[in-house]
């Protein structure tokens, strides 16, 4: 399939040069492009009747009212919703889910009830529900997932019991491109009578979704993933909970009525929407969501799919590459995420990068999914609407001979040292048996490692050595620190990373700062943690 399902002029950014190569964009399912009608319909709200909605009888203000409240309903219409008064604007996925997580903490979770969630969730939702547990003493259960990449429907039976209070599972994996079972699990959580949300932030964009097929009391997802703007996401709600939780954010807008003492709130989705919201955004999404209907929603979910099949035939050929989620054949969203050799994602996605393709690496915030994968991280290919099987050609391509790629990458972007440090890391080794070991699970960029380091009895390091998955870069870094860390007082260690970053800037200004920071903040936290832990000598 070499046609896009969309027409690509509508896009200008599709037509530039990355590194002197030609744009290939895969990097959907962080955030889509946005066509032409999009920006238009942006760019009219600013010239021709930009102004603040409910709060003016003047003409601007009353187009622009009008606007914004056509937008709720043209979003409604698009998930099947009975209207306006359930969709609340929020500013994108991660603020619809906390919205209800919030308002869910003030009423029905307590130490009594448990939230059951899936082992496959963005942090988006994970995190959010890990934070609410805590504060509510509600339990916490986690859907397990299978070798094929399924979520496991027994075990979802299991845990799903007459505690439960909350279901809260993502239509599609945003890692594994699985679609998951949503009406028969919200079925099973019905029965038990819990409510159900869905994080749609991977499946609104690409499939027809419709809130009553999946039995859904809340969906949340984004604009930026549906060819819409930044800065607006959705909350549809059905109106009977919505009228029922407590406002998230108070303030303006929200009210009805207000005097010294107390306040009413306003209607829905109103209530839910404190201060100015995102107006131009609003109507610039009703526009992509004209767009997308235009195409039609069953064309973009059978593209995706045919992409993602494509993709994944071709990656799974390969006897270097290992891919993650259902095997070729079974429906999933327009994403493969994937590994290949020993070839670091974050080093893919640059040599990726000198071939002008975007793709994304990293966990992609599902860190607990990649540790079910027992792997720090991937790579992720995403399509959308303009995508051909022409650019994965291009990507398969570039992939090909992906480790000595990588090493020329490397010799090519950076500076000698760092090449030497990359070919020959040098961990120097530890003298006897280490003082204290600090694993590489916490650095700002992901990487994975272990720093094992041993200090003499004056305080002094005298051996380091290290166990690295980390990229090309990260990899020297770790190598050029275990180098300098040789003979320094330990608890010095606290104050290196202003020293040691100056000097790599000074020496290697090529460096992103990241990849620097990263093994550098690991070998700081093992050091206060031996140094809490041991009062070392300061002497
Ligand atoms: N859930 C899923 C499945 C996602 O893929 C994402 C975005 N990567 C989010 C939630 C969060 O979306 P946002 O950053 O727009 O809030």
């Amino acid at each position: 399939m070499d046609s896009p399902a969309a027409p690509r002029g509508d896009y200008p950014v599709l037509g530039r040069d990355v590194d002197g190569h030609p744009l290939v964009y895969l990097d959907n399912a962080a955030t889509t492009q946005t066509p032409a009608q999009v920006r238009e319909a942006h760019d009219e709200f600013y010239r021709r009747y930009n102004a603040n909605v409910h709060r003016g009888i003047h003409t601007l203000s009353h187009e622009a009212s009008m606007a914004y409240e056509r937008a709720h309903d043209r979003v409604a219409a698009f998930v099947g919703a009975a209207g306006r008064e359930e969709i609340v604007f929020t500013k994108n996925t991660t603020e619809a889910i906390n919205i209800v997580a919030h308002s869910l903490g003030e009423t029905v979770l307590d130490e009594d009830a448990t939230i059951v969630t899936t082992e496959m969730e963005h942090h988006a939702s994970l995190v959010t529900w890990q934070q609410i547990a805590e504060r509510t003493g509600a339990g916490i259960e986690f859907i397990r997932v299978t070798d094929n990449g399924h979520l496991d429907m027994d075990h979802a039976r299991a845990v799903i019991d007459d505690s439960t209070a909350l279901l809260s599972v993502v239509h599609v994996s945003n890692v594994l491109g699985t679609v998951n079972p949503v009406a028969e699990l919200a079925a099973l959580a019905h029965d038990h009578d819990a409510s159900v949300l869905v994080d749609g932030a991977q499946s609104v964009p690409n499939r027809p979704v419709d809130v009553s097929a999946l039995d859904a009391d809340f969906l949340a997802f984004s604009g930026h993933k549906m060819a819409g703007p930044t800065g607006i996401g959705v909350l549809y709600g059905s109106a009977h909970l919505l009228e029922e939780l407590p406002p998230f954010l108070f303030g303006g807008e929200m009210i009805q009525n207000v005097t010294l003492s107390e306040s009413s709130w306003n209607e829905l989705p109103w209530k839910f929407e404190a201060g100015t919201p995102p107006i131009a955004e609003g109507i610039a999404l009703a526009a992509a969501v004209d767009y997308l209907e235009e195409i039609g929603m069953e064309t973009i979910q059978a593209h995706e799919n045919e992409l993602a099949q494509y993709a994944l035939e071709r990656l799974e050929a390969r006897p270097n590459v290992e891919t993650y989620g259902p095997p070729p054949g079974v429906d999933r969203a327009g994403l493969v995420s994937f590994n290949v050799g020993d070839v670091h994602g974050h080093d893919l996605s640059s040599i990726l990068n000198d071939r002008g393709i975007a793709v994304r690496a990293g966990d992609h915030c599902t860190q607990p999914l990649h540790d079910v994968l027992d792997v720090p991280g991937s790579v992720r290919a995403s399509f959308y609407v303009y995508n051909t099987t022409a650019e994965i050609d291009r990507l398969l391509d570039a992939i090909e001979d992906a480790e000595p790629k990588r090493d020329a990458h490397v010799r090519e972007n950076y500076h000698d040292r760092i090449v030497d440090h990359f070919e020959r890391p040098r961990d120097g080794g530890v003298p006897g048996s280490h003082s204290f070991v600090v694993a590489a699970d916490e650095t700002s960029c992901g990487d994975d490692g272990e720093f094992a380091v041993s200090v003499d009895a004056a305080g002094r390091i005298d051996g380091v050595e290290y166990k690295s998955e980390s990229c090309a870069v990260s990899t020297a870094v770790a190598s050029l620190l275990s180098e300098y860390l040789q003979g320094r007082r330990v608890d010095d260690v606290g104050s290196l990373e202003a020293e040691l970053t100056a000097v790599l800037d000074d020496e290697f200004p090529e460096l992103r700062r990241d990849c620097v920071v990263g093994p550098i903040e690991v070998i700081q936290h093992g050091v206060a943690e031996y140094l809490a832990e041991s009062a070392a000598p300061n002497a």
